[in-house]
């Protein structure tokens, strides 16, 4: 059995690593197997986050592919020693050559980032992302978008979350001006903390949101930039 991080690099890697071993494969897994008698049986997410399966793998080989965030965190205490190791890898033990050295942005990518700062048709247009930039910058968060703003070309198609987007499961979600459509949704809420900002009440994002400000974004987010700057001295 293999379990795997049903992240970004995770959905690429798991259906390859199945088909190399002949396993079966149970992606976005939000809980371990319960095996009883010779029965593995898996419960997965379905229909885009909006329902659950019961899988039963029945090849000897078997991949899991775990959502992130399924489990929370788990002390284990130990009495672990630690030993200093000299490792003594010469460059002919790597099957591997550098190639080329791509710098990284300090831009997070979206797909597997903890905290992610979203924002929808409320901001009006492409010229106020810049207060959504600025708010994920201080929270080291990557930036998302519905998909009408990207379909409008407001913000690139990398950022579109959602059915028809990416699937995203960071620690914190904050919606800001987005309905909370079932489409947009379907790929972000297993988010582990969702926040919403709308000026309606009755948007439909309150109703998935662990906290909610009704509220005007064009006040509220440069209040949040203020607070969090004062906070960060
Ligand atoms: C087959 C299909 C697939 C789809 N896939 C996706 C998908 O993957 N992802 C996705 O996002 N959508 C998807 N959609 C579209 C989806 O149905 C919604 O139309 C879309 O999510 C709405 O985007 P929005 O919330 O940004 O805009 P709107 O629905 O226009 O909502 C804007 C929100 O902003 C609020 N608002 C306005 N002004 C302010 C302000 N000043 N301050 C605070 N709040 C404000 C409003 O109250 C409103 O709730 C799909 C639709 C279909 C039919």
């Amino acid at each position: 059995i293999v379990v795997l991080s049903n992240s970004f690099s995770g959905k690429g890697l798991a259906p390859r690593v199945a088909v190399k071993l002949k396993a079966g494969l149970a992606d976005g897994a939000v809980e371990l197997p319960k095996i009883d008698g010779g029965k593995f049986e898996i419960k997965k997410t379905a229909f885009s986050g909006k329902a659950f399966a019961i899988t039963e793998l029945t090849s000897p080989n078997k991949i899991i592919a775990l959502n992130p965030n399924a489990f929370g965190v788990k002390e284990n205490p130990t009495d672990a020693v630690i030993e200093n190791f000299a490792a003594d890898i010469k460059q002919s033990d790597l099957g591997t050559v550098i190639k080329d050295i791509v710098r990284a942005t300090d831009k997070v990518s979206l797909p597997d980032a903890e905290l992610v700062v979203s924002a929808g048709r409320g901001l009006k247009g492409p010229e106020n992302w810049g207060m959504i930039e600025e708010l994920a910058g201080l929270l080291g968060a990557a930036t998302a978008c519905s998909k009408p703003v990207s379909d409008a070309d407001w913000r690139p198609h990398s950022e579109h979350v959602g059915q028809t987007g990416i699937a995203i499961s960071p620690n914190l979600y904050i919606a800001i001006g987005i309905s909370g459509a079932i489409q947009h949704l379907a790929g972000v809420s297993s988010s582990k903390v969702i926040v919403v900002i709308n000026k309606d009440p009755e948007a439909p994002f309150f109703k998935v949101a662990d906290y909610g400000i009704v509220g005007d974004a064009f006040e509220v987010v440069p209040k949040l930039i203020e607070a969090l700057k004062a906070h960060k001295g």
